[in-house]
């Protein structure tokens, strides 16, 4: 079932394993992990001995839970990927149970299912609200399901602050060490985030220059077109801090700032990246203004066509103060990067959907060549939509005069390696299975970036000011184009591509 033109890099081959996804029935399952588990399977990662067993509440029979999956999952399989055997295959390692997460007595029929294969790799996924996962993790083990060959899945968002994030964490870690937890961030499983690190580690060129001595400053977008997607009264529990800066920014400013850990080992990647969250310098009440901006999107108009503002979306309270917008100026208080900003910045409604990494270079010493101020060394580092990394260098434009511009060097990962770019659940769900937890979020992270957060949140609370409101299809209300203009510096589109 290999075939050359749609297979990554060597895969490692899979030991047996039970896969159960509490949430079986959900819109993760079905659009993200289920069409990642085809792939990896028509790729020939797992072949034998392994099952996926689907659990919701539901009441439906095998057959029932394999058309919805049908229905509802081929679609998010690209048409050029699509195998019909393959898939028939796939299929047929496919289980439902009808179990209620929160009832003790369900699990009997769990149990009995894995009965018969306890030294096998067992990842218990739990794709459902985080408020599930405490008793969840008690009822697996009361039934007497967790085995040392046993990990289990977190689905983020973890907890809504710190406080309910400790809680979380504390009634998980009484049931697994922190060896068997993995505590999803997809963005790292991107492929680009581990080119960074490649870039980074791989070369040594960069490292001389990765500091504050070379580096003016650093800006992180994730920007989104949808608005809230029928997912409307779970957004507005959370917000854009909360569901976006507080796990996806923050992991992906640790990646770009970290020390260079002594191994590619996970607690060596995880020990540097927590000291990244530790020095991030608290942002008080006197700076909530001129750090932070919120902001929620108002009617406007997405590639032509119009769309409501979020106080109409469905499910939002029509007095809603969440923010769907944020932006805010992060610095570290560390040697390497003292004095330099990194501005963070995600919005839902946004006029271009894009995340990445821009990395600006300081201008040259002495100017004896006609560069504007706005232009220098820039490396661009893009997850979406398309994942590729841009290193801008000032070239000559042919010609009489002697005139300078930016001209970027692309590694185009598609032309290099010609092969289908995984998806990050991919990764990831394979790393869980074969227990690499390199790319997941170790507990003491988690706290750390939550630490961070949390005065953030309470600024604005007592500030008691709304949201600045921003039409759909912008890049967000003009505070955020001030934030970044009062320290001379511009966000990249508004500056050369
Ligand atoms: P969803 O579409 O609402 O699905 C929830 C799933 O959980 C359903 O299968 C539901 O089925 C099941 N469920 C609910 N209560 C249950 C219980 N007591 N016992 C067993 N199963 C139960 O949610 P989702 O969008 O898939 O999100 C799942 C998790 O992933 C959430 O933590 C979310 O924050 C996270 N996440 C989602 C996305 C995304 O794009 N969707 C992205 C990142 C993270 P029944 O109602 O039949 O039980």
């Amino acid at each position: 079932m290999q075939d050359p033109k749609v297979s990554g890099s060597p895969n490692t081959s899979l030991q047996e394993f039970d896969l159960i996804f509490f949430g079986g029935t959900g819109d993760l399952a079905m659009r993200k992990l289920l069409p990642a588990l085809y792939n990896r399977f028509r790729d020939s990662q797992h072949t034998q001995g392994w099952r996926i067993i689907g659990v919701a509440r539901q009441d439906m029979s095998r057959d029932d839970y394999l058309n919805l999956v049908n229905e509802h999952c081929r679609q998010f399989i690209p048409h050029g990927e699509f195998d019909a055997v393959a898939w028939t295959a796939f299929t047929a390692h496919l289980e439902y149970l009808k179990l209620d997460g929160l009832l003790a007595d369900d699990y009997a029929e769990l149990a009995r299912r894995l009965q018969h294969s306890t030294d096998r790799v067992r990842v218990f996924y739990l794709s459902t609200a985080a408020s599930l996962f405490a008793q969840i993790c008690q009822n697996l083990s009361a039934a007497g399901l967790v085995t040392p060959q046993t990990r289990v899945v977190l689905e983020k968002p973890l907890g809504r602050d710190r406080a309910s994030s400790f809680e979380i964490n504390e009634a998980v870690g009484k049931i697994f060490e922190e060896r068997q937890i993995f505590r999803i961030d997809h963005y790292l499983g991107k492929e680009t985030v581990q080119n960074l690190i490649a870039l980074r580690f791989g070369n040594s060129i960069f490292e001389p220059l990765w500091r504050r001595s070379n580096i003016q400053d650093v800006q992180i977008t994730i920007a989104e077109t949808v608005g809230v997607e029928g997912r409307g009264e779970y957004y507005d529990r959370y917000g854009a801090l909360r569901d976006m800066v507080q796990n996806h920014l923050l992991q992906l400013l640790c990646i770009l700032a970290m020390e260079p850990p002594s191994s590619i080992d996970p607690d060596a990647v995880r020990d540097e990246k927590l000291k990244v969250l530790r020095a991030l310098k608290p942002i008080t009440m006197d700076a909530i203004k001129t750090k932070t901006v919120r902001g929620q999107y108002r009617a406007g108009a997405i590639d032509g066509k119009a769309v409501p503002g979020y106080l109409n979306e469905d499910g939002i309270p029509a007095d809603s103060s969440t923010e769907t917008f944020v932006a805010i100026k992060a610095e570290l208080e560390n040697w390497r990067w003292s004095g330099v900003p990194f501005y963070l910045r995600t919005g839902k409604r946004m006029q271009e959907r894009v995340a990445e990494i821009v990395i600006n270079f300081r201008p040259v010493p002495h100017a004896i060549l006609p560069v504007s101020a706005s232009e220098g060394n820039r490396l661009v580092i893009r997850l979406q939509p398309d994942e590729e990394v841009m290193l801008y260098l000032m070239v000559k434009v042919p010609g009489a005069e002697m005139k300078v511009r930016p001209v970027d060097l692309n590694l185009d990962f598609k032309q290099e390696f010609k092969t289908r770019q995984w998806d990050a659940y991919e990764r990831l769900l394979m790393d869980a299975i074969l227990g690499k937890l390199t790319l997941f979020m170790r507990r003491d992270e988690l706290d750390a970036a939550w630490r961070w957060i949390d005065p953030i949140r309470d600024g604005w609370d007592a500030l008691g000011e709304p949201p600045k409101g921003y039409a759909a299809g912008t890049w967000g209300p003009t505070a955020a184009s001030t934030l970044i203009t009062r320290d001379g510096f511009t966000w990249r589109e508004d500056g050369y591509q």
